[in-house]
């Protein structure tokens, strides 16, 4: 009997769904497209397989293009290029939203379920092979769009669309690695013939998800180039010192020790001397190390290094006073060379992430 028999409607039986259909989550390289309709999916979506996990094959809510013919876009597991190969920076279309929930109980999911009834959107749902109520419920969304997403790169969907569909929709939080476009999931699968597994289709409109995420995908691509083209320090132009400041204040990250920053930001030497060193004060060079890190991430690229070195003076000349004989300060000049060096790898840094935005022209 069909699932949809309940609920046809005229949607189900017309709108066309593409998913990439795998046979294990370790061949990165067998991908297929499968496009049916909606009427044919919920077939698929509330047929259970039995077996092992895993053995009933999977999906990707997303089309894929095959890596560049030059080169495979996966970095340390080059493919030579020019074939199909699971990576999340080979994503071209995503179709689907996908959630996926590990160890709700019974009553979670019941709530979820109606959450989903009260948003109006079509969803098939189902519940997967380690579901074990009512302590460990597993269960599994997925929300066709309307019309495809095109992506431009990888950090599109897990950086910009993914969360404002998140925030959108309001559903319980996920697991956070839906917010990768290549992320597998197994179908409908069970260990045991008599294994109870709970699936279903809720019916309603689908899911839009243009005016949800408007204009930000070009936006920011376009931001991501105007990065990528720009922006060596330009030593001529003059640096807001108090931008910079105020920036590194707000630095709370452990691993760049706010501590640090706060002494030298207060012009006090960042780490003391160490006959005056308590546990946990890290050795000068160290302490100059993370501090010229934090700097250089609170920089911007076109920010002269000699004007920033400015915020520091004053705190060295501290450790210059605070020096001992036999215990000199850190020579200026490895402090400027650790400043350079943070700022190249920041600069590697958000040069990468911004072309992660960008990897194919957009979308003609
Ligand atoms: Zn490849």
């Amino acid at each position: 009997m069909s699932v949809l028999s309940a609920v046809a409607t005229a949607i189900a039986a017309t709108h066309q769904l593409t998913l990439t259909i795998t046979d294990s989550e370790r061949s990165v390289h067998t991908l297929g497209e499968r496009t049916a309709s909606l009427e044919e999916w919920a077939q698929d979506f509330t047929t259970y397989e039995v077996g092992l996990k895993g053995e009933g094959g999977a999906f990707i809510p997303a089309r894929f293009a095959p890596c560049p013919a030059a080169r495979c876009n996966g970095s340390g597991r080059d493919c030579g290029g020019g074939r199909d190969h699971r990576l999340a920076s080979n994503v071209i279309e995503m179709t689907a939203l996908v959630y996926d929930y590990d160890g709700l109980s019974a009553d979670a999911m019941a709530r979820i379920i109606d959450d989903v009834r009260a948003l109006g959107l079509f969803c098939f749902w189902y519940t997967t092979h380690g579901h074990t109520p009512p302590a460990c419920c597993k269960l599994r969304l997925v929300f066709p769009f309307s019309a495809p997403m095109p992506l431009r790169g990888k950090r599109q969907w897990s950086g910009i669309a993914w969360r404002e569909l998140m925030n959108a929709l309001d559903l319980p939080q996920c697991d956070i690695a839906c917010s990768n476009p290549d992320r597998v999931y197994f179908g409908p699968e069970k260990p045991t013939e008599d294994a109870e597994r709970p699936a279903g289709v809720i019916t309603g409109k689908l899911l839009d998800w243009r005016p949800i995420v408007g204009d930000a995908l070009e936006r920011s691509a376009a931001v991501a180039v105007e990065r990528v083209e720009a922006a060596r320090p330009d030593e001529s132009k003059p640096v807001d010192l108090d931008r910079v400041r105020a920036r590194l204040r707000r630095i709370t990250k452990p691993a760049i020790a706010p501590v640090l920053l706060r002494r030298v930001l207060a012009d006090k030497v960042p780490t003391p001397p160490p006959h005056r060193r308590a546990a946990g004060d890290l050795p000068r060079r160290e302490a100059w190390k993370r501090v010229t890190v934090a700097l250089a991430n609170a920089a911007d690229p076109a920010d002269s290094s000699e004007a920033l070195l400015e915020i520091l003076r004053k705190s060295y000349k501290d450790e210059v006073r605070e020096a001992l004989d036999d215990n000199p300060a850190t020579p200026w000049e490895t402090i400027e060379t650790l400043l350079e060096g943070a700022r190249e790898s920041v600069a590697t840094y958000r040069a990468q992430k911004h072309a992660e935005e960008i990897e194919r022209p957009p979308v003609s």
